[in-house]
C-alpha cells in the first residue's frame, strides 16, 4: 500500500481550505492502490487553520527536542504536529505501507525543503515533522516531483 497526502489527492485540508491536486497520484487513490493520509489534521488541527512553520531547524530537528512548530501568531503547536505523525507512523504500520507519497514545502509533510520560520516565503533544506519521523523508521518517503514516480509500476 502507498500513502498520499491528503491534499495532492484533493481533499481540502490546506491550512487555507485548499487542495493540491495532482490527477495521477489521485488516481492512485482510485485504482485501490493507494490511501489519503494528512497528519495536520490527525494531529487534531482543523479547516482552516493557521499556517505555521518550523522555527529553529527542521523536523528532525523537533524530534531531537531542538526545534518548535509554530503559528504566524506565535502558537505552539508542536504536540499537535507530533501527535499526527505518530499517527501517520501508526498508519503505516498497519496497512503494510512501502511508500509514502508527500506534499514538499509542508512543515509536516516535506521532504526536501521547508519553509524557514520567519514566514517570509522562504524556503531552506529540511523535512517536515512527519516525513522525518517516517524516515526515522526506515519508510521510503518521496514528494509529488520525484522521479521515482516515473514509472517503478505505479501507473
Ligand atoms: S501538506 Fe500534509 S499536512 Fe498539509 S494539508 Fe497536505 S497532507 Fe495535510
Amino acid at each position: 500500500m502507498i500513502l498520499i497526502s491528503s491534499c495532492l489527492v484533493g481533499h481540502p485540508v490546506r491550512y487555507d481550505g485548499r487542495d493540491q491536486l495532482n490527477s495521477r497520484l489521485k488516481q492512485l487513490v482510485e485504482d485501490g492502490k493507494a490511501m489519503p493520509v494528512c497528519p495536520e489534521l490527525m494531529g487534531g488541527l482543523q479547516v482552516p487553520r493557521e499556517p505555521a512553520e518550523i522555527r529553529g531547524g527542521d523536523g528532525e530537528a523537533v524530534w531531537q527536542g531542538q526545534a518548535r512548530v509554530v503559528t504566524r501568531s506565535g502558537q505552539d503547536v508542536t504536540a499537535q504536529f507530533k501527535e499526527g505523525a505518530l499517527q501517520t507512523l501508526a498508519m503505516c504500520r498497519q496497512y503494510q505501507v512501502t511508500l509514502v507519497i508527500l506534499k514538499e514545502y509542508s512543515p509536516s509533510c516535506g521532504t526536501q525543503m521547508i519553509y524557514n520560520g520567519q514566514f517570509d516565503s522562504t524556503k531552506q533544506p529540511g523535512l517536515g515533522v512527519t516525513s522525518a519521523l517516517l524516515r526515522r523508521n526506515g519508510i521510503q518517503v518521496i514528494n509529488e516531483k520525484d522521479p521515482l514516480l516515473e514509472g517503478h509500476g505505479l501507473d
